[in-house]
């Protein structure tokens, strides 16, 4: 696996330098909400910290060079990044989107735009006959995750753009599992990435926060005043918080991938797991697309076990991973979708995707491996 190291470093100096007054490395905070104007008619740049303030200036820029964008927003969460990005559509309005995706997004796209007369169709993103099948006349977006959530299908980010432009549509990509570090969609054609930077971005399940990047500067523009407008913005403490999370990302991307492959094959060889899903293993049917357009696969591993009662053990035997929600920290997490972060999405549909009530999905941390695999072995026992 190659990592790249200017990334890398791109990510520890971000903020660095930023206060010539004091040579502070540890970029300030700013809780300012209101900044005093020279005159009548002058600015320093800053008015007022919905419109802009320094700490999230440091941030989104440090993001949208880590993307490849023009330009970035930082969002109180990664919902409010997209319920934000929605916005931008209007009634009468159709969108693509992949059928193996956040519970969260399904709920806000089908339970509250819905009702405001946007519509989306949901279907398996790494088949590309499967998204022109789904093209109709009011189609005006395509948003993809991947790898998805929680069967870690991959779709082809290339050949979804070349279909996009082709069609005149935005394509969006959902970055969360992958990050900057391991998958630059933006550089594939995507117009523009979200990121929940609650997970792997802040890393540490302390912080929730959402981040957009678009590639062109007039998509930025739009962004940033629909944010503006609607203001679901990042505080500033929390900016900080996320630059001093980012400075170790690629490390942790590149432990969380270890550690997730090597747990993948333990799991494949254990009698009551049935089926593993990583798209690093050889078996899985992403794993030649995922070489080509990552960098990495990812933290993320899936599991169904012999039977849901088994599933359940596992969740109440785990001593040192936590049954949690959540993802992308440092700390390993279990979670059983079908009941937590798929709950909204009805049971005949979770059951046609293989959501069923033995998958368990595990966010595989920063931990020595051989303490994870020991804690799993003992709550499969
Ligand atoms: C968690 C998550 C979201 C939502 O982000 P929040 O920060 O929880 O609002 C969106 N997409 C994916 C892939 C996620 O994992």
């Amino acid at each position: 696996m190659i990592f790249d190291n200017s990334l890398a470093t791109s990510l520890v100096q971000l903020g660095v330098d930023r206060d010539p007054q004091t040579g502070a490395i540890s970029t300030p905070i700013h809780p300012s909400a209101t900044f005093r104007h020279p005159a009548l008619g002058q600015s320093t740049g800053y008015d007022y910290t919905r419109s802009g303030n320094p700490t999230r200036d440091t941030l989104e820029e440090g993001l949208a060079s880590l993307e490849g964008g023009h330009r970035a927003c930082a969002f109180s969460s990664g919902m409010a990044a997209l319920t934000t990005l929605l916005l931008h559509f209007s009634a009468g309005d159709h969108v693509i989107v992949s059928e193996d995706l956040y519970g969260g997004t399904y709920r806000v796209l089908e339970q509250v735009f819905g009702k405001l007369g946007l519509s989306a169709s949901y279907v398996d993103t790494s088949q590309l006959e499967a998204i022109g099948a789904a093209i109709i006349d009011k189609t005006k977006a395509v948003l993809v995750e991947t790898p998805g959530n929680p069967l870690l299908g991959v779709a082809d980010i290339k050949s979804i753009a070349t279909l996009c432009r082709r069609h005149s549509l935005l394509f969006i990509v959902d970055n969360t599992f992958l990050t900057p570090v391991l998958q630059r969609p933006l550089e594939l054609g995507a117009d523009v990435v979200v990121h929940s930077g609650t997970k792997y971005l802040s890393g540490h399940n302390d912080l929730c926060s959402g981040v957009l990047v678009a590639r062109d500067p007039e998509l930025g523009e739009r962004l940033y005043f629909l944010q503006n407008s609607t203001g679901a913005v990042l505080p500033p403490q929390d900016c900080w918080l996320l630059i001093r999370s980012l400075k170790t990302l690629a490390l942790r991307m590149e432990r969380h991938c270890q550690n997730a492959l090597t747990v993948a094959h333990w799991l494949q060889q254990h009698p009551d797991v049935t089926h593993v899903y990583y798209p690093g293993l050889k078996d899985h049917p992403g794993h030649a697309l995922s070489q080509q357009q990552a960098r990495g696969f990812g933290g993320m591993v899936s599991f169904r076990l012999k039977s849901p009662s088994l599933a359940r053990q596992v969740l109440e035997k785990v001593t040192l991973i936590s049954f949690a929600e959540s993802l992308g920290g440092v700390e390993s997490l279990i979670t059983l979708p079908a009941v937590q972060t798929h709950a909204d999405i009805p049971e005949s549909e979770r059951l046609r995707l293989g959501v069923c009530d033995s998958l368990l999905r595990l966010s595989v941390g920063i931990e020595n491996v051989n303490d994870i695999i020991a804690d799993l072995e003992q709550a499969l026992a």
